[in-house]
């Protein structure tokens, strides 16, 4: 069974997967990777990898709170700890590993100086109460970051402590709002355009505002119809949230016209900037006419991401919107660098929003990004822009003809395929994808964007070199040539060689089983 967008609802009998193929070995390991029990399992009670004290006789002080049961940690050495996340860590792919084709996130590789210069004691160990004029050089990163931030795109204002890419949409979200309550007009304007490509987080965002999604559809080649974006504004329009280059890794050419009009209207043009790594460096959203744009600094930048870890997502602002920026930001006087932290500080009395975050945001990414920007300097960011293009343009040159790419003409720095070269293989977008694991790679962004059928988007970065793309191109050519060639078990039945074969990802997902409880210990198992 398939869904509209092509993707398999139901993937099949565990049964008749991946493991079937294997042969058993005595031990549950396969080679030198080791089929790893939870923690949990591996406990032995009494075993401890430290030699306390008998605790002497005390009376207790802590007023019949006391815990009456084992609070239920495993007892394990430290070698049992070690070798236990150890192998956990050679279960996970990472840009250190290969190359990460996950279109839209822009997994590219984390220079080692950021991690050096981060790992300063004076950005790694400050702690967010410290007096400022202990903080000086902290500040001054912020600082200076706001300056490379506002430059290269162009805008005058930026809120730095936005967590993420979506907690920036929703910061810059907030700030229309308030830009609009400010004008009186914050029952009135209720309704967000939303291009159909979009990625999940702007309508989310918008809904989570209490404000109305309106769907704006897409032309055949890929970009927002501007007379169907037309046709949509009215005076209850709080403003459009639109990526550009867009999630089909085109660049929206009539973007000016898109932010005139919405202007015309009254509101607001947010632009997500996930994609900023396409053209930094070339294109100063600012110029485009954007008033909003959150920058993922753990993309375009460069801070790790990817396994869940901190990211960052500044948001920068037009000079309608700067006025609503949230707490805080940083202004220099002869005294040195001060944040400003609530209404009234340093003079201010802009209707700001309040706080997004506790602290400040991320300092790790801050120091991080500035890291990037200046060893690359400003021709160095162009040139990124410039090579992530070109990196894309080569895996869609080279692949087009064997696999099927939905739009004519070249793609900014993602190469977008759909499922056409699979029609009639019994292979769907899904089965090839994991047969990329067996192959080494991680698979490529799946069923994304929505409005292309079985689609597979490829963001190769400019970090990887031609060897690599070439070695990545060769063994997509190979898989397709196999899915047409009807080597079809080695697609349904992938991966083959991954520690864990096919799931049941719709259950995985709706019945998670994510707590551990002694009931369910089996003992001896782990034994
Ligand atoms: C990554 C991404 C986001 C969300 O960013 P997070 O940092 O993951 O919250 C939003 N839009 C697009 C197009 C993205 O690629």
């Amino acid at each position: 069974m398939m869904n509209k967008q092509g993707r398999p609802t139901n993937t099949g009998d565990a049964g008749d997967t991946g493991s079937a193929a294997r042969i058993e070995t005595a031990t549950g390991h396969y080679g030198l990777d080791h089929n790893e029990p939870l923690i949990f399992e591996q406990g032995v009670p009494g075993r401890s990898g430290v030699d306390l004290p008998e605790i002497p006789d005390a009376p207790s002080r802590l007023g019949g709170l006391a815990r009456a049961d084992q609070i239920g940690l495993p007892d394990l050495t430290e070698p049992d700890v070690m070798r236990h996340y150890v192998r956990l860590s050679r279960k996970n792919y990472a840009i250190d590993m290969g190359l990460f084709p996950l279109g839209s996130c822009t997994m590219k590789h984390n220079p080692r100086l950021n991690e050096k210069m981060a790992r300063q004691p004076g950005f790694f160990d400050v702690h967010p109460l410290q007096p400022e004029s202990t903080i000086q050089g902290a500040l001054a990163v912020m600082d200076e970051l706001t300056h490379w931030l506002t430059t290269l795109t162009g805008m005058p204002a930026v809120a730095l402590s936005p967590k993420a890419g979506a907690h920036g949409e929703f910061c810059g979200m907030m700030a229309i709002r308030a830009a609009h309550e400010a004008a009186g007009e914050g029952a009135t304007r209720t309704r967000v355009l939303v291009p159909e490509s979009a990625h999940g987080t702007n309508p989310a965002t918008a809904a989570q505002l209490g404000l109305k999604v309106d769907s704006i559809p897409a032309t055949e080649e890929g970009r927002v119809d501007l007379e169907a974006f037309r046709a949509k504004l009215g005076p209850d329009v709080a403003g459009i949230m639109l990526t550009n280059p867009n999630t089909c890794g085109l660049f929206e050419r009539d973007i000016r016209a898109i932010a005139d009009a919405i202007h015309d209207v009254g509101g607001y043009f947010y632009c997500d900037g996930a994609n900023f790594n396409a053209i930094v460096g070339r294109v100063r959203p600012g110029d485009l006419g954007v008033d909003a744009m959150h920058i993922n600094l753990h993309k375009t930048f460069s801070t790790p991401h990817g396994g869940g870890g901190p990211g960052a997502g500044p948001v920068v602002l037009s000079e309608a919107l700067a006025p609503f920026a949230p707490h805080p930001w940083v202004v220099g006087d002869k005294d040195g660098l001060h944040l400003v932290e609530h209404d009234g500080d340093q003079g201010d009395d802009a209707p700001a929003f309040g706080r997004l975050t506790a602290f400040h945001g991320q300092m790790g990414m801050y120091s991080r990004a500035l890291t990037y920007m200046k060893s690359h300097g400003t021709d160095g960011l162009r040139q990124v822009a410039e090579d992530s293009v070109l990196s894309a343009n080569y895996v869609l040159a080279r692949l087009k003809d064997h696999m099927s790419a939905p739009f004519e003409g070249p793609c900014m720095h993602e190469a977008l395929f759909d499922d056409r070269f699979l029609e009639g293989t019994g292979v769907t977008t899904l089965d090839f994808a994991k047969a990329m694991i067996d192959e080494g790679f991680h698979p490529m962004t799946m069923y994304f964007p929505l409005v292309v059928h079985g689609a597979m988007l490829i963001e190769p970065t400019e970090t990887e070199s031609k060897q690599s793309l070439d070695i990545f191109c060769d063994s997509l050519l190979a898989l397709a040539e196999g899915a047409k060639g009807n080597d079809k078990e080695r697609f349904t039945a992938a991966p083959h060689f991954a520690p864990t074969g096919r799931l049941d990802e719709t259950l995985a997902a709706r019945k998670p089983n994510l707590r551990w409880s002694v009931a369910q210990k089996p003992l001896e198992a782990a034994e």
